[in-house]
This record gives C-alpha cells, structure tokens and sequence, in this order.
C-alpha cells in the first residue's frame, strides 16, 4: 500500500503546460521516479510525442517513444528509476476519472502487479489518483505539505 506520493514540483509544471498547451485536446504521458516503501518519489512525465493519437475526449499513448524514454532513464540511473504511472489530462473539466480510465488503470496496476499513480490535470488544478491493486477503487490523494524541491500528497 502506498500512503503518501512525493511530486517534484516540475513534474507538476510538466503536466499543467502541456495540458494547457493542448487544450482541448487531451494530453498525457508516463511518470516515472522511485518507489521508497510506502511513498513514491515522482521525478519526471513525459508529453505527448508525434505517435501519440489525441482527441478531446481521449489521449492513446503510443508505447514506442514513451517506453524509449523509461528504458533511457532507467540504465541511466542504474535501475532504479520506475515506472510509477501515467497522467492525462480533461481540459476544463472535471478531474475525475472516467468508466474508460477506470478500466486501464486497472489493466495497468494488474500488468505491473504494483500501486500506480494516475494524476489528471484540468488545465487548472491537478488530481491525484492512487490505484493501489485491482480489487480496490482509485483513492485522491490531497495536498498535505511542500517544500522547496516538491509537494506532498497523501491518503
Ligand atoms: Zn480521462
């Protein structure tokens, strides 16, 4: 179980400008970062690439570029970097999840067999999701603390 998720206050950045940067289409991309016992330490997201397939009401990734930046970082920072989710964007509406989000956050957390974090940014604030297994439903996370390199959710 994770209790609480570290965002590197660029990540957040990262996430916020490319929302509103596509808007309205949808965005998104990976996260990826550290997994220290119960927290996650997210230290980067990417945006959409070229092969990405983005509408207003959907962002498919495509797996190719994403996963060539994961595996970059992950040599580089000799195999620790994970991947720890995915975030998307609704441009000006809600950031709660839909049925469609549901089902591949689920798909996902079963594939990887982890808790995974799934934000979603409306171009204003930015929720954060927690899925901690397939059984469970996702959990917001909320603002707890910051400092100068993040800022803290927890459950
Ligand atoms: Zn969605």
């Amino acid at each position: 179980m994770i209790d609480g998720v570290l965002f590197d206050h660029q990540v957040l950045e990262i996430m916020l400008k490319a929302t509103r940067r596509y808007s309205p289409l949808e965005a998104g991309g990976l996260l990826l970062g550290f997994r220290k016992g119960r927290h996650l330490h997210v230290i980067e997201a990417t945006t959409p690439y070229a092969w990405d397939s983005q509408s207003r009401v959907s962002f498919i990734r495509s797996p190719k570029a994403h996963r060539m930046r994961a595996l970059r970082l992950w040599k580089e920072s000799h195999k620790r970097v994970d991947w720890l989710g995915e975030w998307h964007s609704h441009p000006g509406f809600s950031p709660n999840p839909s049925g469609i989000d549901n089902r591949n956050w689920k798909q996902l957390v079963r594939h990887h067999k982890a808790p995974m974090v799934f934000p979603i940014c409306n171009g204003r604030t930015t929720a954060i999701w927690l899925q901690q297994s397939v059984r469970f439903r996702p959990i917001r996370f909320e603002f707890t603390h910051q400092d100068a390199n993040g800022q803290l959710f927890a459950s």
